[in-house]
């Protein structure tokens, strides 16, 4: 089937593979995007963005069409690092294919989805022409990184031209073992939380002398990770506390210190937001440790809110090209960690549907062939359903 294809997904995948572009480091994979996209008759912009403390990002946004409505891809195209390079039984950098796999870093997650989309672009515009409207791609080298200079940026520079977008696919794995079995329609929140407790340092021989923060700190914790935040909602599992790390420095035996600080991040569904679990937390510190709790100190970093594109035009759009090219009926989930979708959904509805991400981040990576290809079609069929929709309601 794949040499029936203008443009073929499997070598493009292989291509982008064999560019080492772990976070920051492009690594060449946008010139081979450019190289694809560029005869297609795609517009590239390559968008360089730099912050203070966060190193430079090369990012592409191309797009194909000056009409609306515009329906984006968004992707990224750098990788995690290797890891443990010596358990690899393969060049993590090699796009090597055997047994009907496609191995490397960045197969599953997610270079193999890019290339995807750009195979299925190709395909449609072979057939149908130009859209009736255009099609584009927001594809970002800082997903796996701080993401700051990233998709975020973009949207913002989009902005400022004057683009807008009236649909975006995130092409994220989102299926845990079988492709098609989950589309993405929104994200839980995330919030990283450091809480520290200041007591008085003591000999443990005359415990009523000092005010050890540690048995403070533990029952926070407790009170904490067993109080259910919530029983989950239709569209979303339960939220949830992990506690990453629990830190005195104390060496000492025979002294209590004087802090103790605990991290942790909460997942949380859309009953939450970061501010609304800064009460929740603080009201049970009180709960806990009283009123005149003073001596704690409570800091809260935001990965991003939870988010919610309730399921509809777009949503429908993706299972319907998954149901007639895999036959499942995907599941409209929420789970797993946070990606660019969060910046995304300030601007248009946002769905995620990609590869299969059971090896994702893992030694030996990898994606089925088969896939690849199934995925390039699913691509297609959104698209070419997409305008058919689009121009039917506008006549
Ligand atoms: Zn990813």
């Amino acid at each position: 089937m794949t040499d029936q294809l203008p443009l073929d997904p499997i070598a493009l995948s292989q291509a982008l593979i064999r560019c080492p572009s772990v976070t920051p480091v492009e690594g060449g994979t946008l010139d081979v995007l450019v190289g694809a996209l560029e005869p297609l008759g795609f517009t590239c912009h390559r968008l360089k963005f730099s912050a203070e403390d966060t190193p430079d990002i090369e990012n592409l946004y191309a797009r194909i069409g000056n009409g609306e409505p515009n329906f984006c891809f968004a992707g990224h195209v750098d990788v995690v690092p290797v890891g443990s390079g010596a358990a690899w039984t393969v060049d993590p950098f090699g796009g090597e294919i055997k047994q009907d796999r496609l191995f490397g870093r960045g197969a599953a997650d997610m270079k193999s989805a890019v290339a995807a989309f750009v195979a299925a672009a190709a395909a449609y515009l072979e057939k149908n022409g130009p859209p009736a409207g255009s099609i584009s791609l927001l594809i970002t080298g800082d997903e796996e990184g701080p993401a700051v200079n990233g998709t975020k940026k973009m949207l913002e520079w989009a902005a400022e031209q004057g683009e807008v977008f009236d649909a975006c696919l995130v092409g994220e794995p989102t299926s845990p073992e079988t492709l098609g079995e989950m589309i993405k329609i929104g994200r839980r929140g995330s919030i990283i939380c450091r809480l520290t407790v200041t007591g008085i340092q003591g000999h443990t021989a005359y415990p009523h002398l000092a005010d050890n923060p540690v048995h403070k700190l533990i029952a926070v914790l407790n009170a904490l990770t067993t109080i259910p935040l919530d029983q989950g909602t239709q569209h979303f599992q339960p939220s949830s506390i992990a506690v990453t790390s629990v830190d005195v420095g104390n060496a000492a035996t025979n002294v209590t210190p004087e802090k103790a600080t605990a991290v942790f991040n909460v997942r949380y569904s859309d009953l939450h937001t970061s501010a609304s679990l800064r009460d929740w937390i603080e009201g049970h510190i009180r709960a806990v440790l009283g009123e005149n709790a003073t001596d704690v100190e409570l800091e809260i970093d935001l990965t991003g809110e939870s988010f919610l594109t309730p399921p509809g035009p777009l949503s429908d759009l993706i299972s319907g090209a998954v149901e007639t090219v895999t036959g499942r009926t995907p599941e409209l989930g929420t789970a797993g960690g946070t990606s660019d979708a969060r910046f995304i959904k300030d601007y248009c509805p946002v769905a995620e549907f990609g590869l299969v991400g059971r090896t994702m981040h893992k030694v030996d990576e990898f994606v089925d062939i088969a896939d690849i290809t199934a995925l390039t079609e699913i691509y297609r069929l959104v698209i070419e359903r997409y305008f058919a929709v689009s121009e039917a309601s506008s006549r």
